[in-house]
């Protein structure tokens, strides 16, 4: 995205008005709702969270001063709820837009800062704090607030359908199913956009190039009924701490953190590769603790090992005590919860059965072990885009930052950008967001950047009348 920049379009105006005096106090409201999505709240059902925030929402959009504006939210037993707003083209535009976002949250996950928790909203300058409010309750939000400009401005428009999903942080399990009896109405879009994504600094806007996958899978090993004393037995029967540390060192380099197996890495095309010198520094984005060696050699590395390499994380730990109460026993079980991220053009699918198989194959010391694999998700690589897209999405950035955007290759997934590619294989699908530098989503103290909000709503109305304008 070197190209000349092209001149900004008119200004349009309204948009720090339409955030300040019309979202913030809606989008702080959903703030304090505790809608977590269903993999962290097994009674989200009868707790009635995620239904009242996607009504918040519902409300919300359907007041807005745009064009013939429908919302409402679709339910089926059983299935989180998605909230449908959709507006008729306007002034003779033709075609249709999708604007996708989820309003499902993650858990407070740690203690957040004195004055700051997950569901109180704290505004500190440009900043709003509080679960789900960069990850992703802005994003419908900033969808409407966007419409709402053009429609003002009298600027000719295609018709537009905000989805507004509310499984999207357990893998987005539901989606399927109300694409599919959706997919009437939603016809053959000519531009989906994705406001769940994130950006690298916040002095421009940001392009996502690719997403990588996730594998989530559970590795349990067992070695007695129950447990002894350690005095007794410990010196003749392996403990399962051990031998889960050698299933791991075959998915892993412990020394280097290097993934092993080779079905988890992907070449790098060419056109992904970061440039040198980007606008970001490892050092700033992470609460690292004082004298941290971080992996990679160089900020650009960084990013390339982020975007487009496999790694492991262990996420949890069952069949272990805390601390206080470990006693001197050798334990019958340890359980981990695995989390894989994987390059953006690896088969997430391939992926469980090598890491099920290693893991599986030749149990050591002849212990049980158990593998299942919870939700192998693929990584997405966006196709190159249209001349039309990087046009609308370049002025935009020069209009609100007087700068040429970037292009971000991240580490996070999106189930749902690999699910809509396969449905309409041609579409352009342009993947931005919020989430950058301290931003936190799934840590304490999660903030949206308010500017950064501001300019996704910008973008998204650009975006939006070009797709009006674009050769079908
Ligand atoms: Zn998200």
């Amino acid at each position: 995205m070197t190209d000349p920049a092209p001149p900004p379009p008119a200004p349009l105006p309204g948009v720090h008005r339409v955030w300040e005096e019309d979202v913030l106090p809606a989008l702080e409201r959903y703030t304090t709702v505790p809608c977590l999505s269903p993999a962290y709240d097994a009674d989200w059902e009868a707790g009635g969270h995620l239904a009242a925030a996607a009504d918040l929402l519902a409300r919300w959009c359907a007041g807005r001063p745009v064009h013939d504006i429908q919302a409402e939210v679709v339910g089926r037993p059983g299935a989180t709820p998605l909230l449908l707003a959709e507006t008729p083209v306007t002034g003779g535009a033709s075609g249709t837009v999708v604007i996708y976002g989820h309003l499902d949250k993650q858990p407070p996950l740690g203690a957040w800062r004195d004055g700051l928790g997950p569901f109180t909203p704290v505004r500190e300058g440009d900043r709003l704090y509080g679960r789900g409010t960069g990850d992703d309750g802005y994003a419908t939000f900033a969808a409407l607030a966007a419409v709402e400009l053009l429609d003002a401005a009298g600027i000719p428009r295609p018709r537009v359908l905000v989805l507004t999903e509310a499984s999207e942080e357990s893998g987005s399990p539901d989606l399927p199913d109300h694409l599919e009896a959706l997919a009437p109405r939603i016809g053959h879009p000519d531009l989906v956009l994705c406001l769940d994504s994130g950006c690298l600094s916040y002095d421009r806007l940001w392009l996502t190039t690719s997403l990588r996958g996730n594998l989530v899978l559970t590795v349990s090993v067992e070695v007695l009924a129950e447990g002894v004393h350690s005095g007794s037995a410990g010196g003749i029967v392996p403990t399962s701490f051990r031998l889960l540390r050698q299933l791991l060192d075959r998915l892993e380099d412990s020394a280097t953190g290097e993934v092993r197996l080779p079905e988890l890495h992907a070449e790098v095309p060419d056109a992904h590769r970061p440039g040198e010198a980007p606008p970001w520094q490892a050092a700033d984005t992470f609460p690292t603790v004082p004298g941290l060696v971080l992996e990679g050699t160089s900020d650009t590395e960084r990013l390339l090992r982020r975007a487009w390499g496999p790694a492991l994380a262990v996420t949890g730990m069952d069949g272990v005590p805390s601390v206080r109460d470990g006693g001197n026993v050798l334990r019958p079980c340890t359980t981990a919860k695995l989390s894989l991220r994987l390059p953006p053009s690896v088969d997430a699918q391939r992926a469980a059965r090598a890491v099920e198989g290693v893991l599986t194959a030749d149990p050591p010391a002849g212990a049980t072990v158990r593998v299942r694999a919870e939700s192998p998700a693929t990584g997405w690589v966006a196709p190159a885009f249209e001349p039309w897209v990087t046009e609308a999405f370049g002025s935009a950035s020069q209009e609100v930052f007087g700068r040429a955007p970037g292009t971000l290759g991240e580490g996070g997934t999106i189930p749902f950008l690999a699910m809509l590619t396969e449905r309409y294989p041609g579409t352009p699908l342009v993947a931005t967001g919020v989430l950058g530098p301290g931003s936190n989503a799934h840590g304490p103290n999660e903030f949206l950047h308010l500017p950064m909000a501001e300019a996704v709503t910008v973008a998204s109305a650009r975006l939006i009348a070009a797709a009006g304008r674009s050769p079908a």
